[in-house]
């Protein structure tokens, strides 16, 4: 059965971390296509620093040449961009015979049963969550309890089923955050962290170009 992964985010901007987990995680599960989803208008965080537009076009330029793809179909609805609707989008596009999953960060998923219909993910779509140092999950809750339900380590449940496991992925960790890189863009520290070793160098040109994040040249 064909595999596609959904890694949503605000992006703002995209860096390494998210593309090499991203890298790493299509390889090691044999996914048939990654792709990254830019969120439009995040239900569950400020307002990006910059529009989603521009958002979209650092993730084209990070991903050329990577074997990762976008889908920029959250950009073309204008209600809040939930996951779910995002989902149910792809799956009624390609039918029941495509497995099917959304790819977070244990930072995220910690917060899960706080995201609009997160019930109903599953019977969408399988859940891959990327571990990171130092982080923990819930052990009482419900969270704990649809891990309880669902967990799988069979990385074959992926090609043989459409959905409804979760799965653990322990990645390399890239140590980088668009948090600390948006704050040094914007207190003109950006040699001084050495920002080209964070994100890909077209990314890079990109915002200093269009001077976002209040980066001045
Ligand atoms: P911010 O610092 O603005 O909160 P963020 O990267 O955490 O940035 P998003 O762009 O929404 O926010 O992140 C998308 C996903 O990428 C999340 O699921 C998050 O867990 C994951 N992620 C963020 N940074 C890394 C990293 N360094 N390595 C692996 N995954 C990451």
């Amino acid at each position: 059965m064909k595999s596609i992964a959904l890694f949503g985010g605000t992006f703002d901007p995209i860096h390494q971390g998210h593309v090499q987990s991203a890298i790493e995680l299509k390889q090691r599960l044999a996914l048939d296509e990654l792709r990254l989803v830019p969120c439009h208008l995040p239900p569950h965080r400020a307002t990006p620093g910059c529009s989603s537009r521009q958002r979209l076009a650092m993730v084209e330029l990070a991903i050329a040449n990577t074997g990762l793809q976008v889908d920029d179909r959250e950009l073309h609805r204008d209600s809040l961009s939930y996951s779910i609707d995002t989902l149910e989008s792809l799956r009624s596009e390609l039918g029941d015979k495509v497995s099917l999953s959304w790819v977070m960060g244990t930072d995220a998923f910690a917060a899960f049963d706080r995201w609009h219909r997160w019930q109903d993910f599953l019977t969408v779509a399988h859940l891959i969550v990327m571990k990171r140092p130092n982080e923990v999950l819930p052990e009482t809750g419900p969270v704990a309890e649809l891990i309880a339900q669902h967990r799988t380590d069979s990385a074959e449940v992926l090609h043989q089923q459409p959905a409804g496991t979760i799965r653990f992925e322990s990645l390399t960790p890239y140590p980088v955050s668009a948090t600390e890189i948006r704050a040094a863009l914007s207190r003109q520290q950006a040699a001084s962290v050495k920002l080209e070793n964070t994100m890909a160098e077209a990314v890079l040109h990109y915002i200093q170009t269009h001077q976002l994040y209040g980066y001045q040249p």
